[in-house]
């Protein structure tokens, strides 16, 4: 099977994340996409990253009645931090029998460079970008690895999320109503 898989912190995961991760599932060549959680990415910020456990919830109550989308739990059980090329290394030992890819938007790919073994990556995976705005896409463009897959698009941030919480504001549709439920009923982001 074809698998792409969408790597994020999803802290917490939000309808931007979720068309992403619906198109690409339904209306690329993927079969299915993945949404691996990641406990900490190392280049960013750790400060306002609540537990990894709660995170990979929300990610499942969001994805409960998706088509083509599933939730994986790998990196939590990888030694931390985990980098993408062990992660997809992991992966393409345990499921020989599925092709993976991964899923970009292109403000990552303009930070690729300074990811572990990006050539190795490059060499080994396909990786489908969608142009987020502000974001050109310029290295790597014409690179045969890379496709670029023009997706509806929801500009929001986990970022946006965890302030409008912490300061009192509605979040209703920004999340789905069981992600809203849960950071409700466990009071996160306070
Ligand atoms: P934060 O605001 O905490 O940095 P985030 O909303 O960017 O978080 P991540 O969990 O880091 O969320 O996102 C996972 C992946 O989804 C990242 O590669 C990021 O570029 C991408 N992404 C985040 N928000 C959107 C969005 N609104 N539309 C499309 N892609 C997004």
């Amino acid at each position: 099977m074809k698998i792409g898989l969408f790597f994020g912190s999803f802290n917490p995961i939000h309808i931007g994340h979720l068309i992403i991760a619906n198109y690409m599932a339904n209306y690329t060549d993927l079969q299915q996409v993945w949404l691996v959680v990641s406990p900490h990415n190392p280049l960013k910020e750790k400060s306002d990253l609540i537990n990894m456990y709660d995170r990979l919830e929300m990610a499942k109550l969001a994805t409960e009645d998706a088509i083509n989308i599933r939730v994986s739990d790998v990196e939590l059980k990888l030694p931390q931090p985990s980098y993408t090329i062990d992660t997809l290394t992991y992966l393409h030992e345990k499921y020989p029998e599925h092709e993976f890819s991964l899923i970009m938007g292109s403000d990552n790919l303009a930070s690729l460079k300074k990811w572990k073994n990006y050539e190795l990556i490059l060499r080994d995976y396909h990786i489908h970008i969608y142009p987020r705005p502000g974001f050109e896409i310029q290295e790597f463009k014409d690179h045969q690895s890379i496709t670029i897959t023009e997706t509806p698009l929801m500009e929001l941030s986990a970022t946006f999320i965890r302030k409008a919480v912490k300061e009192g504001n509605n979040v209703q549709y920004f999340v789905p109503d069981k992600v809203l439920k849960f950071i409700d009923g466990k009071n996160l982001y306070r």
